[in-house]
């Protein structure tokens, strides 16, 4: 968008000379492509179990006579399966949209180790079942930090239930979290908190990519269970508390994600206000 305008001599009434503002609407048309983009891409996700699950109904309305209990029975439990699919995704889109709306979110002083009990306490039973050891290595003592309990509550869960997803039986997931250094004596200082697995690992060439909404690694590691939004997520509410994940992977030995968040401090300025985007 250009805009001239002519600025005139206030005395002599003559044209002075031009003055021109240049407004960047590249960023305006990148974020309407990326929009319709992401419809298109959850209609087309949507579709997909949709489609599957409308497929077995039909053949066992109509087909059901001609078929064994064992195969009406297979069928029920893939259109169940496809039905959990298709729910785990309305989740994490209606959860993306609420983060990209860009409400104001409450950031106050959350208790990490509190938070890390919760997701052991939710994710237990699923470890178990895999055969996976899930534990916590927290140092004592830690103070709160300045953030948003429920939606930090989500990143741990998306980690958390990722590292369980990725690791194959007999694996380990652990959440650490530690007190960094210092940098300066104005520094009110910061969490490190890192989720790690000994899964199978990311490509190095995938690991940027991971985070791109429905990105998932071509493997055959329960591709049904994902969606391909949890880190998108992640990234999201990591942005919010303005921070960033970081990963570090190899393949066939395991995956950390970490990131680093404000200690709260009762004198602290809180986090500015997030203004929402056009
Ligand atoms: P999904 O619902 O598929 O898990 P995510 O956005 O959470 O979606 O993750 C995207 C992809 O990143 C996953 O499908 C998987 O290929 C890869 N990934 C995420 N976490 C891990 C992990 N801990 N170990 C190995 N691969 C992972």
């Amino acid at each position: 968008r250009l805009l001239l305008m002519t600025v005139l001599d206030q005395h002599r009434e003559s044209t002075k000379g031009i003055a021109i503002t240049v407004q960047d609407i590249t960023r305006e048309a990148e974020l309407n492509e990326a929009k319709s983009q992401f419809i298109s891409n959850v209609s087309h996700e949507l579709r997909t179990p949709l489609f599957n699950i409308k497929s077995f109904i039909e053949t066992l309305h109509e087909y059901g006579d001609d078929l064994s209990e064992s195969e009406r029975l297979e069928f029920l439990e893939t259109a169940n399966r496809e039905t959990d699919r298709l729910t785990r995704l309305v989740n994490d889109v209606l959860d993306l949209s609420r983060l990209e709306s860009c409400k104001r979110y409450n950031f106050e002083a959350v208790d990490v180790s509190a938070t890390v009990e919760q997701t052991l306490r939710s994710n237990q039973l699923n470890a178990k079942d895999k055969g996976i050891e899930l534990c916590q290595e927290l140092e004592p003592h830690l103070p709160p930090i300045l953030g948003n309990y429920d939606l930090l509550l989500q990143v741990f869960a998306n980690l958390v239930g990722n590292a369980l997803k990725f690791t194959q039986s007999g694996g380990r997931v652990v959440i650490r979290a530690s007190l960094l250094p210092l940098s300066s004596p104005v520094d009110p200082g910061r969490l490190r908190i890192e989720i790690a697995d000994t899964g199978i690992g990311i490509d190095p060439e995938d690991q940027e990519a991971i985070f791109d909404r429905f990105f998932r690694v071509e493997n055959r590691v329960h591709t049904l269970e994902g969606t391909g939004l949890g880190l998108s997520i992640v990234r999201n509410i990591m942005e919010k508390h303005h921070s960033q994940v970081h990963l570090v992977s190899e393949v066939s030995v395991g995956t950390t994600f970490w990131f680093d968040l404000p200690v709260f401090r009762e004198t602290a300025t809180p986090l500015e206000p997030l203004i929402p985007e056009v």
